[in-house]
């Protein structure tokens, strides 16, 4: 089966639609998502609405989501971050809100897992280190590990039996093989705010029995996106950051 893997929407609709649209078109028939649907951008309940309608999801809660739910100490969010989790905890809908509350922080399917930051440290770890990636190794059992959090896309893969790791950031159309028996971390990048550098919307195509992961950027309307989050009265940065991809 083809899987649409999606992390760290953060409310971004005209991304997560843009997404959406080209993941079907190339034949998506589930969906993995790592978290952090809200937070950040202006529309939480398109988001929702639009993630809710899609079949087959299997979506782990981030630590933006947490926050939102009143769960988890925002008194280290920067604020920015804790403004856009104040407005969204004032503009979700009673319905989205007890859907979100329902989501596990892991996922184990038999032929991948899906936390938001990490393994062992599922609400918090950004895995952007291969030290960490070592460090994770013992914490999952089926591979690939899709991990979010960092909005960097990149892959960690065990080069058994000598123990070398092999990973980098992705490039868009980029296919990586999944070996059988190893371990392996992909994080498919972040749909509504990229941060390596490049303003499209980052996601991917995991194919279950080929076992691949596609790495795809997909380009969306940011102006329409930045006026959104200006009118919402949200933080200026949270709107020209997009445009930079940071
Ligand atoms: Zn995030």
């Amino acid at each position: 089966m083809l899987w649409g893997v999606v992390s760290d929407i953060h409310s971004n609709h005209e991304a997560f639609s843009g997404v959406v649209e080209r993941l079907k078109a190339q034949g998506a028939e589930g969906w993995i998502c790592c978290g952090d649907i809200v937070g950040y951008g202006s529309e939480p309940n398109p988001v929702l609405d639009v993630l809710r309608g899609l079949p087959n999801m299997r979506a782990v809660r981030g630590n933006h989501d947490l926050a939102v739910l009143g769960r988890m100490d925002i008194s280290w969010f920067n604020e920015a971050a804790r403004a856009a989790v104040e407005f969204t905890q004032s503009t979700i809908s009673a319905e989205n809100m007890a859907w979100l509350k329902e989501l596990p922080p892991r996922i184990e399917e038999p032929t991948f897992t899906v936390v938001h930051g990490s393994p062992r440290n599922p609400a918090e770890e950004y895995l952007v280190t291969v030290q960490q990636f070592h460090d994770n190794c013992t914490y999952f059992k089926t591979s690939p590990c899709f991990v979010g959090h960092s909005h960097l896309p990149m892959a960690f893969l065990m080069k058994e039996p000598v123990s070398y790791v092999d990973h980098g950031p992705l490039a868009p159309g980029q296919v990586i093989p999944i070996p059988k028996a190893t371990r392996i971390v992909v994080n498919p990048g972040s749909v509504g705010q990229p941060r390596d550098h490049e303003p499209r919307a980052s996601c991917g195509l995991y194919d279950d029995e080929k076992r691949t992961f596609t790495l795809h950027r997909v380009k969306y309307d940011v102006e329409a996106v930045q006026a959104k989050i200006r009118a919402a009265g949200l933080p200026e940065f949270l709107a020209m950051r997009l445009a930079y991809g940071q």
